[in-house]
């Protein structure tokens, strides 16, 4: 298995990338594909502050890379936001790889295959599979592209498929139709979209750390432009919308769930807190949206002028369709994962610090030498953190060889 290879990296990320760094180093011939931009998906949520500084932010691969560059990087103990970390770490990162590894943005991966093998075929005949290499077939340029791999690590996150709205995560009615204008990602309201929400009423759903966070925006907006209200609709119950974790080793993170749930329940103008609810139907018009909402005390219409759901999202995966992936059926992460994390969390290492990268094994498929990594290895859990992600660059570049 030693010697180089042909590695895919599906996605310049921040996990893609460091794969990208490690897999050179290594010794392989390394192509990355990436739909959009470098870290595209960090250049949307750029206006967010990361809760983990630079030092847990960057991996060693991709140090040891611009530091050989002359690259004068930010102290560990910086907090950055998702611009400035991409700016002065992940696109220097992605210019310095450049020299080494073939790197292609616009190029959005469609499928990867095993050139003659059907997904059916060679059950349990892991050498069998793996001798026949893969196809991964990607669009670019209004054109379809093919290429052959020994390796392929899927490194394309989860941002670009956010979950459904509806009861038990299923569309609300109405809601597909209206997917475009329903916002899924914690939006930039202070600034680029300041003219979308500044003064509006805005319908936030969700109970996690995105929905703090958005909450905590709009409540700042609102003191700059009267008239800017929320009405935040949670799934769940109790004393406040988002669950604290006990003592939280992230103080940023800490603190932003501490004054979102100050804010959701001082009762005051700006935030209507609506727990135990869900939102059946949405509908727009001239007037606006119009969700129908089920609670403990029954169903009722909420008018909105905006919606925006931090709800969390999901893995992609017509990517690997043609493949032996087991993903697991309720988180739908690679099962031998997703089992670690569940056994972690019931030991009590819920805290995403507490969850490390648990080793190569559990990155194995029954598919070989095809790896799901980054935030996309924990399927709809939220709890992924990049150190996690370098950890198990790291574990994979054992797996693959060289
Ligand atoms: C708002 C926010 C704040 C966060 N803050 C922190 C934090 O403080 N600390 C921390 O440790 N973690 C944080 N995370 C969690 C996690 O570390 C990030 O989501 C991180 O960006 C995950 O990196 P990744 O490389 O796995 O995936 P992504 O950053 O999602 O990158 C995936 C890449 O793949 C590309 N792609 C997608 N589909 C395809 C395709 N079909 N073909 C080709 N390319 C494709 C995308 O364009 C993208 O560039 C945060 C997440 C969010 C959303």
């Amino acid at each position: 298995m030693g010697g180089t290879r042909r590695v895919i990296v599906v996605g310049a990320g921040p996990i893609g990338l460091e794969a990208a760094a490690a897999a050179v180093a290594a010794g392989h011939a390394v192509t990355v594909l990436e739909r959009g931009d470098v870290a595209d998906h960090v250049r949307q949520w750029g206006h967010v502050q990361l809760f983990t500084a630079f030092g847990m932010n960057s991996g060693p691969a991709g140090r040891a890379l611009l530091e050989a560059a002359g690259v004068l990087l930010p102290a560990d103990g910086e907090h950055l936001s998702g611009a400035t970390w991409r700016e002065r770490y992940l696109l220097p990162l992605a210019a310095a790889l450049r020299d080494q590894v073939r790197l292609e943005t616009g190029a959005t991966v469609r499928h990867v295959s095993r050139p003659h093998l059907l997904k059916s075929d060679a059950v349990g005949e892991t050498s069998r599979r793996a001798a026949d290499g893969f196809r991964v077939f990607f669009d670019q340029h209004h054109g379809e592209h093919v290429l052959d791999a020994d390796a392929v690590l899927d490194c394309s996150g989860t941002w670009g498929t956010p979950n459904w709205l509806g009861p038990g995560g299923a569309p609300a009615l109405g809601e597909r139709a209206l997917r475009s204008a329903i916002c899924y990602h914690p939006p930039d309201v202070l600034f680029a979209e300041f003219d979308r929400y500044g003064g509006r009423h805005v319908c936030l759903v969700g109970n996690g750390d995105s929905a703090a966070t958005t909450v905590l925006a709009l409540a700042q907006l609102a003191e700059t432009v009267a008239g800017t209200r929320v009405t935040w609709v949670t799934r769940t119950g109790g004393g406040r919308p988002v669950a604290a974790r006990p003592d939280d080793p992230l103080p940023g993170r800490r603190s932003v769930v501490a004054l979102a749930n100050a804010v959701a329940t001082a009762g005051g103008d700006v935030v209507r807190w609506i727990r135990d609810a869900q939102i059946v139907e949405i509908t727009k018009d001239a007037k606006g949206f119009a969700l129908r909402l089920e609670t403990r005390d029954g169903e009722w219409v909420e008018q909105a002028d905006e919606v925006i759901a931090n709800i969390g999202y999901e893995p992609d995966d017509s990517l690997y369709r043609a493949l032996q992936v087991h993903e697991c059926y309720a988180s739908r992460a690679p099962m031998k994962l997703s089992a670690a994390l569940s056994a972690a969390s019931g030991k009590g290492g819920a805290d995403c610090l507490d969850l490390g990268g648990f080793g190569p094994d559990v990155l194995k498929n029954p598919e070989p030498d095809f790896f799901i990594l980054g935030a996309k290895s924990y399927g709809k859990t939220s709890a992924f953190l990049l150190r996690t992600g370098y950890e198990q660059v790291r574990d994979v570049m054992g797996l693959i060889g060289g």
